[in-house]
């Protein structure tokens, strides 16, 4: 291996078994498969993996087709139900509900955009609920399912959907894709990292068995301890809870009853929030708060009193910080998952995250080339893609109405970044959806919230304002009643699921 501004990959390892190991396995196995490169991935049989993270969103459907994964093997192997975006309850005020979908809402009229002319309508106090010009917003309130048709010239038809999975079988099923495309495996623990004194790279991972693993670059999948980017390459994180000051969940699953519901359930407590996973045999659910305002044995029993279904598994503590490493590729390790940063999952990101970072990781060294120009622009799109959903996140505390205990009262009023401030006054001054380079999510997702949480724009653009308000009225009871249509004719999720993939 050459030590200046750039060496070649032959050989890499991976540390780490969970969701974020296999992921990265797997698309690297995928990814160079006809290159002459050795993956072996080491995982611990008495290091447990996280064993939450089961929500995801859109991006892992692109995930999949890239690595020729079967839809309907995958959904098998892992219990995997479809979603169509998040609800939240209580958010707001007590009692209050909106929905997050993976889709726009509506179309334009006369290219102005759809929500510039609702907006309109607000200010000519019209009100509409912007939830009924979504087909994805719409099917999942009816408990519904049906696939997209984004190659229709109609928009009303065009979302995403992404999936609910068992996090276990997920990885047992990545697992089984890396290792019929070469990847070796082996259950080991690293005791001891050896670096090369002159210039700090890893060399060699120490494991239990004697066994050693040298390579050119190290994958840190190791989850929230990072045992080689923070335990060795000491790169530092940066702490984001005095926005987010969440930092515990405690997690049970429960036997599933009721309709299957094609979305993911988030409904706010008076210390944080709690989520709702539909799986098809099962359902996650888990409770996010803060240690400085509830202990955990309050938090569990909160938490439990909430829950109506039988449990499954005894209830379990799990303890995070909100933030990122300073870097998540320093030298020739590189920290993928847990072990390079964490946000609370109210928006599932987290998967989402570990694979934008493989996929930045394969981009910046073309023909398994390194660079450090490579690896400076890798970390730079990185903290960018972080920052902008850790911005989403605080919009959902900052934004809330609730005063009911000391925890709602804080985080409203907790400090928020420039970035985001920025944001809010472009749309309360005439509904402009500011968007910065590298953001996970988009207008149409910034704009679910902004009517979630009832901050509407004091104006619209002038475009709209030139608009006759009735053909706006008009159109917007033609968009209505096409989805009211497309609805109707969807079948329940459980039924989709039994027909397409039984
Ligand atoms: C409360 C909570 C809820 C979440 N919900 C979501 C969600 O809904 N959606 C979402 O996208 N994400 C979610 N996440 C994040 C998600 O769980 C993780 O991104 C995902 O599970 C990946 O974890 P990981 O693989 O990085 O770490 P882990 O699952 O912890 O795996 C670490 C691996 O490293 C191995 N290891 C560690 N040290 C050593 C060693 N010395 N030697 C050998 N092996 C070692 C372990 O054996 C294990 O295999 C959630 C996280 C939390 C905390």
């Amino acid at each position: 291996m050459v030590f200046d501004m750039q060496f070649k990959v032959r050989k890499i390892a991976v540390l780490g078994g969970g969701t974020a190991g296999w992921s990265a396995a797997s698309m690297l196995a995928e990814r160079f498969r006809k290159h002459d490169v050795q993956i072996t991935l080491v995982e611990s049989p008495r290091i447990a993996s996280v064993g939450v993270g089961e929500a995801t969103v859109p991006g892992i459907l692109g995930v999949h087709r890239s690595l020729n994964i079967d839809e309907r093997e995958f959904i098998k192997a892992t219990n995997a139900t479809l979603k169509l975006g998040i609800e939240f309850r209580a958010w707001n005020y007590s009692g209050g509900r909106f929905f997050h979908p993976f889709s726009q809402f509506g179309a334009a009229i006369d290219k102005v955009d759809f929500h510039q002319c609702w907006n309109r309508l607000n200010k000519e106090k019209r009100y509409t609920n912007i939830e009924d010009y979504s087909l994805c917003a719409s099917l999942a309130k009816a408990g519904r399912f049906a696939l997209p048709d984004n190659g229709s010239n109609n928009p009303l038809a065009w979302y995403g959907y992404a999936y609910h999975f068992d996090a276990s079988l997920y990885a047992r099923f990545l697992r089984d894709y890396a290792e019929s495309r070469g990847v070796i495996r082996l259950s080991d623990t690293v005791h001891a990292v050896q670096k090369n004194p002159d210039n700090g790279f890893i060399d060699t991972l120490h494991l239990e068995s004697g066994e050693k693993i040298s390579a050119d670059l190290f994958f840190d999948c190791s989850g929230f301890r990072s045992r080689l980017l923070g335990a060795e390459m000491a790169v530092e994180t940066i702490d984001w809870s005095k926005h987010l000051p969440c930092d515990r969940a405690v997690a049970v699953q429960t036997e599933s009853e009721g309709p299957l519901l094609p979305y993911t359930s988030s409904t706010a407590m008076s210390e944080g929030w709690r989520w709702r996973i539909p799986l098809q045999n099962r359902t996650g659910n888990g409770y996010v708060y803060s240690s400085n305002y509830i202990d955990d044995e309050q938090a569990e029993n909160d938490f439990l009193s909430q829950l109506s279904e039988p449990l499954r598994t005894e209830p379990r503590v799990i303890q995070f910080k909100a933030g990122m490493r300073k870097k998540f590729w320093e030298k020739n390790c590189i920290a993928i998952g847990l072990a390079s940063g964490f946000i609370e999952p109210l928006e599932s990101t987290s998967i989402s995250l570990m694979h934008t970072g493989v996929d930045k990781a394969i981009v910046h060294m073309p023909d398994l080339l390194v660079s450090d120009e490579g690896i400076d622009r890798a970390n730079e799109l990185n903290r960018l893609e972080y920052e902008g959903i850790r911005d989403f996140i605080i919009l959902h505390y900052w934004a809330s109405k609730r005063d009911d205990s000391q925890f709602w009262r804080d985080v409203r009023k907790a400090p928020i970044p420039d970035t985001l401030a920025t944001k809010i006054a472009a749309y309360m001054e005439n509904g402009a959806l500011l968007q910065y380079p590298q953001e996970s999510f988009r207008e149409p997702s910034w704009l679910a919230m902004y009517n979630g949480f009832e901050l509407h724009a004091r104006d619209c653009d002038s475009s709209a304002k030139a608009l006759p308000i009735e053909q706006i009225d008009t159109l917007f009871s033609k968009m209505r009643s096409a989805i009211e249509k497309g609805v109707s004719h969807a079948p329940s999720h459980a039924d989709f699921l039994r027909s397409v993939y039984d």
